[in-house]
């Protein structure tokens, strides 16, 4: 099993640099590296104002970057079919852009449009985040070209800022209505803890430590290797209803709903709304009860929270899959302490939270699993809290 966090960065941020070097020719100004994440728990609660618990992966996108001064933006990925992609910043416009470029390319373009007097660079990504798996590589796209912006033109932005540039690039440049977890967990985690955040106020987030290791745990992360079509207007269509469904309740946002209100709220509302009202007051509870948890040194306690999230996303938000469902109950039975399905839903990865021990064992039983049902076996990572964005090199220290 690829153990994720053996992964070599100093040679990494050398291959790209040497990459970006045949590319664009002569040395980057400089290479930033931004994760992936997996979410442990607050699903579908971000673009409701309301709570998550995301960690950075240790698989990152790497980027290696130089600042041009001519207004030229060139982009090029390892991952990016080939091609090089050239624009001009002065013509960056929403649905001016397609494809993967669109990620990277919207950065910029916010960036503009927030003011800041940014030009046009030679960028080469390089990543080992797995595209599609509800892993986030979009986030890390993006967040990579911030966090260097930023560095390159000594913008000063903090953290929170630089994620909602991202989250703006996905929104109205690539056309993603996603809330802003994803970019949070790219920039602002640290290794070692988790990042609860409150989607409300996102420059209050704080680091929990998490020291699964040192606890005899793992976390198991199961890309099903799954997205099932239906996702990209499902996400947009269930985000629409908790709009809906605040506005009917008289609420700012769902986050504005607690445990106390939500039956009378379920009575009240159309039979297709309440269940995506009862999963995100359900689920902002279960963020809560897990902080407490881990602030109370017990991360093992986290597993039958994790467990009711998935519950909840399979009963009442219905974004659960066969193959998800598959890996969580396999994962269960064979002795995890808890699982869910994790990112927005419709296939992508699966989260077991395990004993150590149990790691190998609870990875070959859900692949076992998924060879019975007739499924590709998925892939297989344990992982562990990392770092956030940051620059590698030259130079290295962080942004
Ligand atoms: P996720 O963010 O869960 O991986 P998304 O559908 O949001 O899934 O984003 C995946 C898309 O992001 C890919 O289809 C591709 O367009 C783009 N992408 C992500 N990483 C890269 C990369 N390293 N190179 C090129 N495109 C990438
Ligand atoms: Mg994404």
């Amino acid at each position: 099993m690829n153990r994720g966090d053996r992964w070599d960065e100093d040679s990494r941020a050398d291959g790209v640099a040497d990459a970006f070097a045949r590319l664009y020719g002569g040395p980057p100004d400089g290479v930033w590296a931004a994760p992936g994440r997996v979410n442990l728990i607050g699903e579908h609660t971000d673009y409701n104002d309301g709570f998550a618990l995301p960690i950075a992966l240790p698989q990152n996108t790497l980027l290696a970057a130089r600042a041009r001064t001519d207004g030229r933006l060139r982009l090029h990925s390892a991952q990016g079919g080939g091609r090089t992609v050239e624009l001009a910043v002065a013509a960056l416009a929403p649905g001016a852009v397609t494809g993967w470029a669109a990620y990277p390319a919207g950065v910029v373009w916010a960036l503009t449009e927030a003011g800041h007097a940014v030009g046009g660079a030679d960028l080469h990504f390089d990543s080992t985040v797995p595209t599609g798996a509800g892993l986030s590589s979009s986030a890390a796209l993006e967040c990579a070209v911030a966090v260097a912006y930023d560095a390159l033109h000594g913008l000063g932005l903090s953290g929170p800022e630089l994620a909602r540039t991202a989250q703006r690039a996905e929104n109205a440049f690539a056309g993603v209505p996603c809330g802003i977890m994803d970019q949070m967990a790219s920039v602002c985690c640290t290794a070692e803890a988790a990042l609860h955040l409150d989607a409300r106020t996102p420059q209050d987030h704080r680091q929990v430590p998490l020291d699964l290791r040192g606890r005899g745990l793992g976390l198991l992360v199961m890309d099903t290797r799954v997205a099932h079509d239906l996702g990209d207007g499902a996400y947009a269509a269930l985000r629409a209803g908790c709009e809906r469904a605040a506005a009917l309740l008289g609420l700012p946002a769902l986050r504005d709903l607690d445990a106390g209100g939500l039956p009378e709220a379920v009575e009240a509302l159309p039979t297709e709304l309440a269940p995506l009202v009862r999963h995100v007051v359900t689920e902002n509870a279960r963020v809560t009860e897990a902080v407490s948890r881990l602030r109370e040194g017990d991360p093992a306690a986290l597993g039958p929270i994790l467990t009711a999230g998935h519950a909840s996303l399979r009963d009442d938000y219905r974004v659960s899959c066969p193959e998800t469902d598959l890996a969580v109950s396999a994962a269960l039975d064979a002795g995890a302490l808890g699982a869910r399905m994790t990112g927005g839903g419709f296939g992508g990865s699966v989260i077991a939270l395990v004993e150590a021990e149990r790691e190998d064992a609870v990875g070959g039983a859900v692949t076992a699993a998924f060879e019975a049902a007739g499924h590709r076996p998925p892939r297989l990572f344990a992982a562990t809290p990392s770092a956030g964005a940051r620059r590698l090199a030259p130079g290295g220290g962080t942004r």
